[in-house]
């Protein structure tokens, strides 16, 4: 894969990854093995027929690829740009422990965007019209993928969304270096061709309710509504200027353009010294934009060794070659103010690896030493939760821990009718772990509602749906 020089890109929000040119894809194409049991398949969340899709590529009909991974996934240029390939499909390429996996990211990245800018989308086959209308609650991948399958089966779509720009985190979320948006838009496009209706600034559990959308007519409603809410980690000062949850920093600049005021009318803080806490690639996406935001010197801190950093790996060395400074094993205590209430510094503990937790991951603990970082922001990027307007407003929905939906294996929920997937009922994940969760909820809302087998031995609780 080709990048874009370190220097330059850290300056500006410009697609970072060049992608592979045509001869490098079909190149890559060529070193496919063909398995017979192809372990890529089973390492991929919606198992796309990867060696096929690879083979259209080998012989030069990008069309007839992108036809073969769109019938498993509508995102193609999302996912070959932000899939944590390594532990997920290329992780499990036989090739990997020999001359280095098939690079089957970097082949999907390329047969959408070569299609897309030849002009050569095909629609999928689509079912005629059924007319029975499914309401999907939030457009990020959970909510896109549920709203495409089901089109394509012929029933009458909605999605509410509550922002004013569909495509959930893959839009206020991650940054335009990582994922253009003209990219996300072209696959949103793609799936309103399909007849799939996006109403914005739709706020369900407020502008309207779950039972005002069956007493409309909606048979299934789908809830794809993420895990967005903050998680703050408790310690003194996390309530000075200057301290950013990640998603805030993040959707200011991502969605609201802050980096363009006073152009557009959001600000944001540009601090010349900045913490980022977190291992993530929300940690990673917040240190990169306080980068281009024009930072001098970022600073990520975590508890744990790079070894156990959850963020993707090619974003890692993407930050090291921009220039953000890891300070591992260091476990913020407390953030120190100045007399106007501003973040003055970070106090961290210097952490060392003991046992493995219940993650498998060592555990982090004290050695007694401390010490403080020069810093006059900080932005918090240790997870996310779920956010209660929705939920709460619907009686009797089961939930578990911090408030995520309890689902089956197919996204039913104990009440009729409701069904759930993505970041809602696993807790924050990935982009296409909700995408492969909004496939199983589709299969299971059609079963639903045209009465096939498996429907009636779940748990139905509430009775909501009039359907
Ligand atoms: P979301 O994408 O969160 O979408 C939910 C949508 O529902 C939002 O648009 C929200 O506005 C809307 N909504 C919420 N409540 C309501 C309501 N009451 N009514 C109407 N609409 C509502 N994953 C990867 O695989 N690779 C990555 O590189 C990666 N990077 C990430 C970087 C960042 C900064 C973040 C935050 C996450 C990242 N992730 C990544 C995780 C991934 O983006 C999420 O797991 C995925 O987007 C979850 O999809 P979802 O459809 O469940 O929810
Ligand atoms: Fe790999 Fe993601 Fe594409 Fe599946 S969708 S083949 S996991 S890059």
């Amino acid at each position: 894969m080709r990048f874009r020089n370190p220097e330059k890109r850290k300056t500006d929000f410009r697609e970072v990854s060049l992608g592979l040119t045509q001869r490098q894809a079909v190149e890559e194409a060529g070193r496919c093995l063909q398995c017979k049991k192809p372990r890529c398949v089973a390492g991929c969340p919606v198992e796309i027929d990867i060696p096929q899709f690879i083979s259209f590529v080998k012989e030069k009909d990008y069309p007839g690829g992108l036809k073969k991974i769109r019938e498993f996934n509508m995102l193609p240029a999302i996912c070959g740009r932000v899939c944590p390939q390594e532990t997920q499909c290329q992780g499990k390429c036989i090739l990997g422990k020999k001359s280095g996996p098939v690079s089957i990211g970097a082949i999907e990245r390329f047969v959408a965007d070569y299609a897309a800018a030849s002009g050569q989308i095909e629609l999928p086959d689509m079912k005629s019209p059924n007319s029975h209308k499914v309401a999907v609650i939030g457009s990020g991948p959970a909510g896109l993928t549920v709203a495409a399958d089901l089109a394509k089966w012929g029933y009458d779509i909605t999605v509410f969304e509550a922002l004013h720009e569909p495509g959930g985190v893959l839009t206020y979320g991650i940054p335009e270096f990582r994922l253009p948006k003209k990219i996300i838009q072209r696959e949103i496009e793609f799936v309103k061709n399909l007849g799939v209706k996006i109403r914005l600034n739709f706020l369900i559990g407020r502008t309207q309710t779950v039972e005002e959308l069956f007493d409309e007519g909606y048979k299934a409603i789908f809830i794809g509504v993420g895990a967005g809410s903050p998680k703050f980690m408790g310690i003194p000062g996390e309530n000075l200027n200057n301290v950013y949850f990640a998603s805030e920093f993040l959707t200011r600049v991502n969605l609201m353009k802050a980096h363009k005021f006073p152009v557009y009318d959001t600000p944001v803080k540009k601090a010349k010294n900045v913490a980022v806490i977190g291992g993530g690639n929300v940690a990673m996406d917040s240190a990169r934009t306080a980068l281009r935001l024009g930072a001098e010197r970022v600073f990520i801190v975590y508890r744990r060794t790079e070894k156990e950093m959850p963020s993707r790996h090619e974003e890692v060395e993407n930050a090291k070659e921009e220039g953000i400074e890891f300070c591992f094993l260091s476990n913020p205590k407390e953030i120190l103010g100045d007399e106007k209430g501003r973040v003055q510094a970070l106090k961290c503990d210097r952490m060392a690896l003991g046992e493995p937790d219940e993650s498998g991951r060592r555990r982090p603990k004290r050695t007694g030493e401390d010490f403080i970082l020069d810093v006059e922001q900080v932005i918090m990027a240790i997870g996310q939760t779920s956010n209660p307007i929705l939920v709460r407003s619907i009686k009797r929905l089961k939930l578990w821990g911090e408030g995520y939906i309890k689902i089956d294996r197919d996204g039913r929920t104990n009440l009729k009718g409701i069904f759930a997937g993505g970041d809602i009922s696993t807790g924050a994940a990935t982009v296409i772990s909700a995408m492969g969760a909004g496939k199983r909820a589709a299969r299971a809302i059609d079963d639903f509602i045209m009465g096939k087998k498996g429907v009636s031995t779940r748990e139905t609780g509430g009775g909501l749906s009039k359907g």
